[in-house]
This record gives C-alpha cells, sequence and structure tokens, in this order.
C-alpha cells in the first residue's frame, strides 16, 4: 500500500503547459479518479506517476520515496491502458503471467499466482484461449489480471472501460469496486465519464485546461462544486446555469436574471455584487405548482422519470425532473417553481468560483 503525492507538478510540452501546479495527495488505499474533459491533462498527470513522462518542474512521490526519475518498471506500478494492450499470439494465461516471466519467477510459482487472478477475474476457463476469442469485456479482465498478477502498490488505469458498451461498463464498474475493496490498494483512474468518477471513487480530482479544480469525495463534488465549471460537469442532466446580476437586499442577497428573480444565500463573506451565475440541479425545479411560467419546450422519457426542458422568455432554458406520471405537452404553458434552499451562486467566467 502506498501513497501517492504530487507537489506543484507542472509539465510543458514545448511552449504548451499540459499539467500546472498540481498539488495532490492520495491516500494509501484510496481509489482516486482524474476527471476531466479531453486535453485538461489527466493522462499527463497519470503518464508521469506511472514515469511514462517526465514532470518539468515539482515532485512526484510514490510512498514517501521522490519518483521523478525513477524509470516505471522500477516504480512498483502496474498500468490498465483503454486498449489493454494484450498480445494477440499468447494465451490468456502466458497474457496473465508475462510480467512474472519477465521478472524470472519460477514456473511452478508463476503458474500458482497466475491460477489465483484467473479464478478471481473468473477467467480459468478461458486460460487457454487468445486474446481474439475474447469479448470486450473479457479482454478487459485480461488487462486487469496481467496488472494484479504483480501485486503492485498502485495501479494505474487509464479509460480502462471506454470501449465496452453501456451494459458492460456498468458491470465492470461494479467489478472494480468490488476488487478495489477485496484487495485495499491506491488505485488512480483516468476517466472523462462522471458516471464512472461518481460512482467508483473515494474520491474525485477534476481538471480542466492543465489546472486542478476541485479534489472531493462524489457527494460534495455534487452537492458543492467549487466553481461553475465543476457544476455544470457534473450530474446528468446538467445543473441549469443562468448568468445574472447579484444584489444586496437588506440582510441577504437577491439574483436576478432575464427571467428570475431569487433570494439568495448565504453566501460566502467575499460575495460581492455584480455579475454572477444561477445554479439549479434540475431536481430542484418543480412543474405544476408556482409563482413563474415557461413553455414547455421538450420532454423526454426514461422510463420512471422525464426530462423536461422549459423555456423562460425568449432565450432563457431550464431543464426539470418531474414524475413520470406527469403528463405535460410540448407547447403549453405551465406554471413552475425554483427550490431556493437548492440554489448555487457562482463568481463570473467559466470558472468562476463558489460563492
Ligand atoms: P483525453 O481525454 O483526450 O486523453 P487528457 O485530459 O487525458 O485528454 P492529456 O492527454 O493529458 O489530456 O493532454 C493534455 C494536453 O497536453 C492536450 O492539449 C494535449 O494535446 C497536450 N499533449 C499531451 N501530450 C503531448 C505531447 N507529447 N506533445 C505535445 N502536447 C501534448
Amino acid at each position: 500500500m502506498a501513497d501517492v503525492v504530487f507537489s506543484n507538478v507542472q509539465k510543458s510540452f514545448g511552449t504548451f503547459t499540459a499539467v500546472r501546479d498540481l498539488d495532490l495527495t492520495i491516500k494509501s488505499g484510496e481509489f482516486v479518479s482524474l476527471l476531466g474533459p479531453s486535453g485538461c491533462g489527466k493522462t499527463t498527470t497519470l503518464r508521469m506517476l506511472a514515469g511514462l513522462e517526465f514532470p518539468s518542474g515539482g515532485e512526484i512521490r510514490i510512498d514517501g520515496k521522490v519518483v521523478n526519475d525513477t524509470p516505471p518498471g522500477k516504480r512498483d506500478i502496474a498500468m490498465v491502458f483503454q486498449s489493454y494492450a494484450l498480445y494477440p499470439h499468447m494465451t490468456v494465461g502466458k497474457n496473465i503471467a508475462y510480467p512474472l516471466k519477465k521478472r524470472r519467477v519460477p514456473t511452478a510459482e508463476r503458474d500458482q499466482m497466475v491460477a489465483k487472478v484467473a479464478d478471481m477475474l473468473q477467467l480459468t476457463p478461458l486460460l487457454a484461449r487468445k486474446p481474439g476469442q475474447l469479448s470486450g469485456g473479457q479482454q478487459q479482465r485480461v488487462a486487469l489480471g496481467r496488472a494484479l498478477v504483480r501485486d503492485p502498490k498502485v495501479f494505474l488505469l487509464d479509460e480502462p472501460l471506454s470501449n465496452l458498451d453501456a451494459k458492460l461498463r456498468g458491470y465492470m464498474r461494479a467489478e472494480l469496486v468490488e476488487l478495489h475493496a477485496r484487495l485495499g490498494r491506491t488505485m488512480v483512474y483516468v476517466t472523462h465519464d462522471q458516471l464512472e468518477a461518481m460512482t467508483m471513487s473515494d474520491r474525485i480530482a477534476i481538471m480542466l485546461n492543465g489546472d486542478l479544480q476541485q479534489f472531493a469525495p462524489p457527494q460534495q463534488v455534487y452537492r458543492a462544486p467549487a466553481n461553475r465549471f465543476v457544476a455544470g460537469f457534473i450530474g446528468t442532466p446538467s445543473m441549469n446555469l443562468v448568468d445574472g446580476e447579484l444584489s444586496r437586499v437588506g440582510d441577504g442577497w437577491r439574483l436576478r436574471t432575464d427571467t428570475l428573480d431569487l433570494p439568495v444565500g448565504p453566501l460566502i463573506d467575499q460575495a460581492q455584487p455584480g455579475p454572477a451565475c444561477m445554479g439549479i440541479r434540475p431536481e430542484g425545479l418543480t412543474i405544476g405548482t408556482g409563482d413563474n411560467t415557461a413553455e414547455v419546450l421538450l420532454v423526454e422519457e426514461t422510463g420512471h422519470e422525464n426530462i423536461v426542458t422549459l423555456r423562460l422568455g425568449t432565450s432563457t432554458r431550464l431543464t426539470a425532473r418531474t414524475p413520470a406520471d406527469q403528463i405535460l405537452r410540448m407547447g403549453t404553458r405551465v406554471p413552475f417553481s425554483i427550490d431556493t434552499s437548492a440554489l448555487h451562486v457562482f463568481g463570473p467566467g467559466e470558472t468562476g468560483p463558489r460563492l
């Protein structure tokens, strides 16, 4: 077991900075996801931890030891790639055994370790097959097996489920969570899929343009997003975000947009009157009662609930979740209310901070 510490880590490619001032402490045994849109720097961060890229500045420590100059093979980590990277000409058994063979582990011991891992991942009946004779999910399990057999201090996983169909992804998510609980190993998982990060992680590190935006447990990231970007990125359907103007009224605050005027707060001491952004999750809207009215633009039925898009004024759109049995016709006007206790307020700009 090992903790992983990034201290003021930078990574530049020429004049382009891919990762900036990264401070991140991953506790021993923790499952941490690096999450963010394409190009945010998450893979570069993982590759620096793996030793496949070298930091341009700062320090990376595994288990207290600075590894900046340690080659990948000496870091006691195992990495699982999106592409699986299996050897097509070798059987499943030989693929799993490969890291042990490279380390010259004696055959008898090797067979024993492979058998144990195969049993753990339900691969025993497939040991004699070649990767080409396996489904995507089975191939992914072989790739996991090859990482597990080395019993490393830290597991690094780079979008390992992205080549699987939705159902299998859901199944493998649960398998990985169970595996992590059983092994208790430090796992660092790169994904752009917020559902994966939310369901699997102890903590999520959300990145944008090379900068860490928030590092917190899933519930905290959902309930108290650190800034507007995180608020919009986490949650499906996304949080409604509407620009407006914040003003002081008496002891409290109000936020006015083109179409709404709502009490907000309490806000942080540093909050200032001026441009701000209102955030409300779709579950914070109730259709059918309330002082506001809007046009029903779209009703999407998911089975157990409906996702309804409302239009206010000319351009404001709000998404609401409604019960499946609430019949709403597109094009009609409906009353609605906003749960003001569930409002979030952010400063202006893409990463405007939570106020
Ligand atoms: P994705 O989900 O698309 O893989 P990511 O968040 O993992 O994205 P990175 O692969 O870490 O992003 O890349 C971060 C930025 O650094 C990107 O803009 C990318 O183009 C750039 N980058 C990565 N590797 C190199 C390289 N070897 N040379 C130049 N630029 C690079």
